[in-house]
């Protein structure tokens, strides 16, 4: 019984360490069947994929794919959470081409427009006072995102943001969307391990690694088991997640 592949590492397309090809054959060292290429946002905006890389970007995953036939390279994106209506950083045109979409906040990204920059990105990098009205914006900002666009996982789930998890892992149940324990920053305890369980929903375990070396990390299993959950709930674990898979509500291809 093992991990069978990472869903979350950077390249230098955004501000990871190593090449595609680098994380890539990290990850066959560490023996993983897949690996997902996962590069920050797609705009102007630094440390995220600038839009005219996107193309050479794709094509680096494709020739890895083709070139190494052992290991699956997935072409994936982390984008950016960025508004109340779960607006995301990612180009409709590019999102047909994309195997993996992970989508998490990071208050250093902020929103081009200024309504968002009001309505949701100051009130959470700011802490307003009112954080159940904040929590219920942030889990509709998800949920909206989860049924806009194929969100493959949650990123680090309720770091720099707070979220209602019993609803979020509700509708990523119903909409096959898996929440993300991530190795670089997993702030999940062992209470929202609990709340998340209840609903049903499926976990992926990844490194969101920033040089190769971290490809293949896997250590934040340390809080799931610390919680005493069942491992059969992390769906690449001796398993491999469903790749662009669809369900209800969500926009097909
Ligand atoms: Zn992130
Ligand atoms: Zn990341």
């Amino acid at each position: 019984m093992a991990f069978t592949g990472d869903f979350h590492t950077h390249s230098v397309y955004s501000h990871g360490k190593g090449s595609v090809e680098d994380n890539v054959l990290a990850a066959r060292e560490k023996g993983l069947k897949a690996v997902v290429i996962s590069d920050h946002g797609v705009c102007v905006y630094p440390n995220n994929i600038h839009p005219a890389d996107i193309n050479n970007y794709l094509l680096d995953i494709k020739r890895c794919r083709e070139k190494y036939k052992d290991i699956t390279v997935l072409s994936g994106v982390e984008a950016n959470l960025l508004s109340n209506d779960g607006d995301i950083d990612l180009p409709e045109e590019a999102e047909d081409f994309l195997d993996w979409i992970n989508v998490g906040f990071h208050a250093i990204r902020i929103p081009d427009k200024a309504k968002s920059f009001f309505s949701f990105w100051l009130p959470n990098v700011t802490f307003s006072p009112n954080k159940t009205a904040r929590m219920a914006r942030n889990t509709e900002a998800y949920i909206k995102a989860m049924q806009r666009y194929r969100v493959s996982a949650v990123a680090h789930p309720l770091r720099q943001i707070s979220l209602d998890l019993k609803a979020l892992g509700e509708a990523a149940k119903d909409l096959g969307v898996y929440i993300e324990i991530n190795s670089k920053s997993c702030v999940l305890e062992r209470h929202d391990f609990e709340t998340l369980c209840r609903t049903g929903c499926e976990f992926v375990c990844s490194s969101d690694a920033h040089s190769p070396d971290q490809v293949g990390d896997f250590s934040a299993l340390r809080r799931f088991d610390g919680a005493g959950l069942d491992r059969k709930l992390i769906a690449n674990w001796d398993r491999l997640p469903n790749i662009r898979h669809y369900k209800k509500g969500r926009r097909e291809l």
